[in-house]
């Protein structure tokens, strides 16, 4: 039985390194492994104990990991302990497991004929994802297309609708949203504006790839079989420290103008918050210099979108 590798992958959700593990049968055994890693899982024949290996790395050799079912036991200890001291309860995000440990992946290229798969862009402060969307679209409209949104303000004459946005009364809006149609909604100036599930659909179904920006709560929406998000993370490049640069050398210098350290600090936390929340949904992660070289970024990282095979959920497949 030995000689039928299993072809069983699974994607880390959580940071493991043996020499921390005081359960593990071998130490020298085990298999470091960071959220975010492939893992071809090559047994499962012993319930607590996995041999795994990572996928991209040269040693050949599996090592141990804590099995799906072992590791949800070891966080429903250590959660009971800490709830024993704080008496605090970590709830979970809807739609997503109580317990983060292994997501089974599989290998997805998109075929000519499917609907490309929806990107989603999730930024950090300061990183400016809207504007980076927008330019990137704008080079190459034909491909690429936004989700129109809808809006109660009135129309401006030169907007059409359906163009700029979809224009609605206050009380349609309402009932959308109650009715879950948002992938996302706001209000500015006394309007409210959000993008529907729809407005995606709908560029996809022209075999346009529509491009989102979202807050990153949205990412448990639209995380589904039917979208096949692909995740790009923008972190702005923020400077270690306020006394090693200068406005002229340092690219988030010139990208934000004169910025004080407070404001650096701001940014610096508001990334380590995402990555921290929401670090194990994200495909790919942004570190943005400045506007152009991101833009450029990006737009590689699109093409490689319909060329390559990426890893995703099985549930999105079966
Ligand atoms: P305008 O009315 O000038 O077209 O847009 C004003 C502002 O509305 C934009 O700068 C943006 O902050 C907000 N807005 C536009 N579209 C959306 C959307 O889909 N969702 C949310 N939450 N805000 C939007």
């Amino acid at each position: 039985d030995k000689l039928k590798e299993s072809k069983v992958y699974m994607r880390a959700l959580f940071d493991y390194n043996p020499l921390d593990d005081k359960a593990t049968p071998c130490q020298e055994a085990g298999l470091p492994f960071k959220p975010g890693d492939i893992l071809q899982v090559v047994s499962q024949d012993d319930g607590t104990w996995w041999q795994a290996k990572k996928v991209g790395d040269s040693n050949l050799r599996a090592g141990l990991i804590p099995s799906k079912q072992f590791q949800e036991r070891s966080f429903r200890l250590s959660r009971k302990d800490r709830q024993g001291s704080s008496g605090e309860a970590n709830a979970s995000e809807p739609g997503e497991p109580e317990f983060l440990t292994y997501e089974e992946v599989t290998r997805y290229q998109q075929r000519p004929n499917e609907r490309p798969r929806l990107v989603v862009l999730i930024g950090s402060l300061g990183a400016r994802i809207n504007e980076l969307k927008q330019k990137v679209i704008a080079e190459n409209p034909h491909r690429y297309a936004v989700a129109v949104p809808h809006t109660t303000r009135p129309k401006k004459s030169h907007e059409k609708e359906g163009v700029e946005y979809h224009f609605v009364t206050k009380q349609a809006f309402d009932a959308d949203a109650q009715n879950n149609k948002f992938i996302e909604y706001g209000e500015y100036k006394e309007n409210q504006y959000g993008t529907s599930i729809e407005a995606i659909r709908s560029v996809q179904a022209k075999n346009k790839m529509c491009l989102v920006d979202v807050q990153p709560e949205a990412l448990h929406t639209l995380r589904t079989g039917e979208f096949k998000p692909y995740v790009v993370f923008v972190k702005p490049r923020i400077p270690e420290s306020r006394r090693r640069r200068s406005a002229a050398t340092s690219p988030a210098g010139g990208e934000h103008g004169r910025i004080t350290e407070e404001e650096l600090q701001e940014m610096r936390q508001s990334a380590q918050q995402i990555e921290q929340q929401y670090g194990h949904l994200v495909d790919r992660v942004l570190i943005k210099e400045d506007s152009a070289s991101a833009c450029a970024e990006l737009r590689g990282i699109l093409e490689r979108l319909e060329r390559e095979a990426f890893w995703v959920p099985i549930s999105w497949i079966r």
